[in-house]
């Protein structure tokens, strides 16, 4: 008996793997097609500065409009983007949508001077092709090398730590902005840190959570603030959903903010209408 149940659960498991296989793999080809049929779209999440409460800029956050599975969040497919080597089409897709994007708005609204923060994948960080593909798009879109900020993420380790290093130097010599994502989840905070030309520190949202309405004490997050301080780095916090969490953060000196409690992320529309809004007043 023991021992067809097992034969049963064996068979059960089998045909799932084949499911969850099959899945993956129509998931592959819909992500090659994607990219021919033009089904990525980019979010744009404002940040806001903490000491005059004035908007600053965005982060592009990928979205994928799937023919039939609707609106698909980065967690989706990023990941397999990444393993099959797609994700560096779609980066240099989404590098030159945001600049676009930023270019038209500071024609626009000239007066804003806002900024586009743009996520990297590791992948795309150890391509060799990256910085000219970087390069490219502020050339042909004329916006200024220092709106545009690049995230990199220490979540997965890096294997070619110098080459890395040269290519981020590379694009700094330029006058862009490096910006550690996610800050404090990794194995590697410190290290990266030390070894790479940073300019700004996200915290990772999950820093921010520990602030809550009753805790008077947030030493993690005040320490965090406090190195990025002595570091002479910028610090933007994630996550941000209650106005307790802002008054302690302006309190603690952190220097910009992101997250539902300013806004969710936003279509271009809704940032056209954003921006004419704030114009108008
Ligand atoms: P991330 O770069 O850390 O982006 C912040 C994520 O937090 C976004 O999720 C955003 O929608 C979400 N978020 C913003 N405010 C709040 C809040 O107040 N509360 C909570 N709970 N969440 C908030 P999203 O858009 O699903 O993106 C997830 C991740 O996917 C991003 O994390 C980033 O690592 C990656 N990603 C997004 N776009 C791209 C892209 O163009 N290229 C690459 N390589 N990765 C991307
Ligand atoms: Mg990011
Ligand atoms: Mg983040
Ligand atoms: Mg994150």
């Amino acid at each position: 008996r023991a021992k067809l149940a097992g034969g049963n659960r064996y068979q059960v498991f089998s045909e799932e793997m084949h499911l969850m296989a099959c899945d993956r793999l129509s998931l592959e080809v819909g992500l090659r097609q994607a990219i021919e049929r033009d089904e990525f779209t980019l979010f744009y999440q404002p940040i806001y500065r903490l000491s005059d409460n004035r908007l600053y800029g965005f982060e592009a956050l990928i979205r994928w409009q799937h023919p039939t599975q609707g609106l698909l969040l980065p967690d989706r497919f990023i990941p397999l983007a990444e393993e099959t080597g797609l994700i560096l089409p779609i980066g240099d897709w989404v590098i030159w949508r945001a600049c676009r994007d930023l270019q038209h708005w500071q024609e626009q609204f000239p007066q804003c001077q806002l900024s586009v923060n743009v996520n990297l994948s590791n992948r795309q960080l150890m391509h060799p092709a990256l910085a000219e593909q970087v390069l490219a798009a502020l050339e042909q879109t004329q916006i200024p090398a220092h709106c545009l900020h690049l995230e990199i993420t220490e979540s997965v380790s890096i294997d070619q730590p110098e080459q890395v290093r040269d290519v981020l130097l590379r694009l700094k010599a330029q006058g862009i902005k490096l910006s550690l994502d996610d800050f404090g989840t990794g194995y590697s905070s410190l290290c990266y840190l030390t070894h790479l030309p940073i300019d700004i520190l996200k915290v990772d949202r999950r820093f921010v959570k520990l602030i809550t309405e009753t805790e008077q004490k947030h030493l993690v997050i005040d320490a965090i603030v406090s190195l990025a301080k002595g570091l002479e780095l910028e610090v933007v916090a994630e996550g941000v959903e209650h106005p307790y969490q802002v008054t302690r953060l302006r309190e603690l000196g952190c220097d910009y903010a992101q997250g539902y409690y300013f806004s969710q992320p936003l279509s271009i529309e809704q940032v056209d209408v954003l921006l004419a809004e704030m114009h108008a007043t």
